[in-house]
């Protein structure tokens, strides 16, 4: 694929933003961004790096009015002998088009995005972070752009990728959240679109993530949306329950999102020696397992936080706290073991690091 790269005059340039203190999530963004279009004819074409600024849309493109769309999330890392990394990239570009499929957009060749992922991230290197824990965050994003006002499939797409330096996301050191189980907005059903990552899910999960907030709660835990009894996910987390010796996850049965963070927790924690059972939880088994000290730990998994420890689950009325609201041994272990792959600070077994070029 070629991709032509728009000049930009040095004086255009932003001030570079990545002080360590300064920096939150996804609010400053860097000086260009790869763009590809899509139309029925022509199909991909017109790829760019060019300089980041906001973008025209018919008011009757299709997005706008039926919400299709879809996105990625993932991160560049700087080692600390100044490589540029990632983190399993082609899973996104395959989740991507997973979801592409089921929203009836067009897939996007994998070369292809990852390559105009590369590029724009190297050419952008100077944004990456070097502060412990800070990254640059990745969103790929697809949206159907054609002006037209009838229920269809657009004709025509645009295919985008921003990138935004991440401070670490747990400022006040690596501690425990606080959870809200939510027993009556549901996020996704079954034969929905709860396992892919577009916009729409995210919307319907506001409300809930308000309601939560106002109680003093950090994260929403939703349920499965028929009976409200079975466990699913954590607002853009996968969630853990450690017993003993084992590691459960509810199992992928369509209305979860297939976390990459999840997976790679998967394997690493069998290779580890550790049981993993992707099997279905109800939230009266986990409120039973923690009660009885049972179940000794509970964590979310999405890149965004890696691993994030939960201290607490309020589930109507009452409030249960998991392992003293401590970070517990099982969920250390697995993070330092995956944010030290991430960052090149670990032997990389498993093939799961790209290294980009340097900074
Ligand atoms: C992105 C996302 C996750 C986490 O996926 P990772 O690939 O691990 O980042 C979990 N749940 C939802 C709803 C998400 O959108």
């Amino acid at each position: 694929m070629d991709i032509y790269v728009e000049p930009i005059e040095e004086e255009q340039l932003k001030p570079l933003f990545t002080d360590p203190k300064q920096l939150g999530f996804g609010s400053i963004f860097t000086d260009r961004m790869f763009t590809m279009k899509y139309s029925k004819d022509k199909g991909w074409h017109d790829a760019k790096i060019e300089k980041y600024k906001p973008f025209s849309l018919d008011p009757a493109a299709c997005v706008l009015h039926y919400s299709q769309e879809i996105f990625e999330g993932l991160k560049a890392y700087l080692s600390e002998d100044g490589k540029v990394l990632m983190f399993r990239p082609e899973q996104n570009a395959r989740r991507m088009n997973r979801s592409a499929k089921r929203l009836c957009m067009p897939e996007i060749p994998e070369e292809y995005f990852l390559q105009g992922m590369k590029e724009l991230v190297l050419m952008e290197r100077r944004w990456i972070p070097d502060a412990p824990g800070t990254s640059l965050y990745i969103r790929p994003t697809l949206l159907g752009v054609e002006p037209f006002l009838g229920v269809n499939p657009s004709a025509e797409y645009l295919f985008y990728i921003i990138l935004s330096p991440v401070g670490p996301y747990f400022k006040a050191g690596f501690n425990p959240v606080s959870i809200y189980v939510e027993d009556k907005l549901v996020r996704a059903v079954v034969g929905g679109v709860g396992d892919v990552k577009t916009g729409g899910n995210y919307a319907a999960s506001l409300m809930a993530g308000l309601k939560a907030q106002e109680k003093g709660f950090s994260q929403v835990l939703w349920l499965d949306a028929k009976e409200q009894r079975y466990i699913e996910e954590v607002g853009a987390m996968n969630i853990f329950f450690v017993y003993q010796d084992k590691l459960v996850t509810p199992p992928l049965t369509g209305s979860i999102l297939p976390g990459i963070t999840r997976a790679s927790i998967i394997e690493m924690a069998r290779d580890l020696g550790y049981q993993v059972e992707e099997s279905p939880i109800t939230i009266d088994e986990a409120i039973e397992g923690i009660t009885e000290g049972r179940i000794k730990e509970v964590f979310g998994s999405g890149t965004a936080a890696v691993i994030s420890p939960v201290g607490s689950l309020y589930y109507k009325d009452k409030n249960y706290v998991v392992n003293n609201n401590e970070v517990g041994q099982i969920t250390r272990t697995l993070y330092n073991g995956l944010v030290d792959i991430q960052y090149g600070r670990a032997e990389d077994k498993y093939g799961w690091v790209h290294v980009l070029g340097r900074k």
